[in-house]
């Protein structure tokens, strides 16, 4: 969907950026390391039975994980410490990001909306709205409203900054607007009066050109206002790091039915994606022991 701002609707979509190289391993050599005696270099990574000639030995991951998951289970997990994910997210709204942010062990990196310039943007429309014609007409209207807004706003702040500078630039606006220089100094002084009219925004347009560095100087200050007018459903794109126990925390929690759709789809991602990596890592995550049709507190 796109209108004169160019407004979109986003789609929201994760991948794993990286993560800890061998991580079976190193949490299976954590935990054994709690009960060994000797080194971490002595602590033997299970191996199928040989393979031939080769001198290649594949690693048994079951034997491992039949290790790991039992303590695991028991609620002794700071072994997955030793392994993080990062995970790379965007069409998300800022109303997630909110949430996503509290989870203090997180490590985070979020697009910001000081230094990028918000006049067309691409928004998420909760299903609730998108399912019904008059909600998701009212909501786009909000969304235009805001880019509308923003714009303002924006030229506006500009406007009051650039009409500050000195007579002398005023000047010099002046004659590479028209052409000539000012024939006298009330020209000058009602030159940005009144704000936004056709030729005020010429002057505005003659600062860019002539000083680009300072006007440049000028618009990231003023979009660093104009954005307090956006909506929590402006998209973002946010990277995140945590550790494997934190992450099977902040699974539980939010891929929960009490759990705000647009989070609970993303820790659905995030825990799909990792699952690939490392199977087990998901088992007995849903910390509030009950299961989804048992909870009452759940809701659509
Ligand atoms: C369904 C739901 C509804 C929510 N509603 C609200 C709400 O209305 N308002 C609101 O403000 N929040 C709300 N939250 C956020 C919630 O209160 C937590 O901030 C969020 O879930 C992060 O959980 P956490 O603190 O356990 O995780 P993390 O911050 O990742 O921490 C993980 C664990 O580390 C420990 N830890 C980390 N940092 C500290 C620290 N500085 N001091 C002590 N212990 C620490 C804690 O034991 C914590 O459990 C909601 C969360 C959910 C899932």
């Amino acid at each position: 969907m796109r209108d004169k701002y160019n407004l979109q609707e986003a789609v929201q979509e994760v991948e794993i950026l990286n993560i800890t190289p061998k991580p079976i391993e190193t949490i299976y050599k954590a935990y054994r390391q709690c009960y060994a005696k000797g080194k971490a270099k002595d602590i033997e990574i299970p191996t199928l039975v040989s393979l031939g000639t080769t001198h290649c030995k594949a690693v048994d991951y079951n034997k491992m994980i039949n290790f790991i998951t039992p303590l695991m289970n028991d609620g002794h997990t700071s072994p997955l410490e030793h392994c993080c994910v990062t995970f790379a997210v965007s069409g998300v709204s800022r109303a997630l990001t909110h949430q996503l942010v509290r989870h203090r062990t997180g490590k985070y990196n979020q697009q910001s909306q000081r230094y990028i310039n918000f006049k067309s943007f691409d928004f998420i429309l909760p299903p609730r709205f998108a399912k019904n014609s008059l909600a998701r007409e009212e909501f786009m209207k909000a969304m235009q409203n805001d880019a509308q807004q923003y714009e303002n706003l924006l030229e506006i702040g500009i406007a009051l900054e650039v009409q500050k500078v000195s007579d002398k630039i005023k000047r010099q606006l002046f004659e590479h607007v028209h052409g000539k220089k000012p024939t006298d100094s009330s020209v000058i002084k009602y030159m940005f009066v009144p704000l936004c009219t056709y030729s005020c925004n010429k002057y505005v347009q003659a600062y860019m050109e002539l000083y680009p560095k300072e006007y440049n100087k000028i618009k990231k200050a003023v979009q660093e206002d104009a954005r307090y007018v956006l909506s929590n459903a402006c998209a973002s794109n946010i990277i995140f790091t945590m550790d494997f126990n934190n992450f099977r925390k902040f699974y539980g929690l939010r891929n929960c039915v009490n759990a705000q759709w647009e989070i609970r789809e993303l820790a659905r991602k995030c825990g799909e994606l990792l699952k690939e990596e490392v199977p087990f890592i998901l088992e007995g995550a849903m910390n509030c022991g009950k299961t989804c049709t048992e909870c009452e507190r759940g809701r659509k």
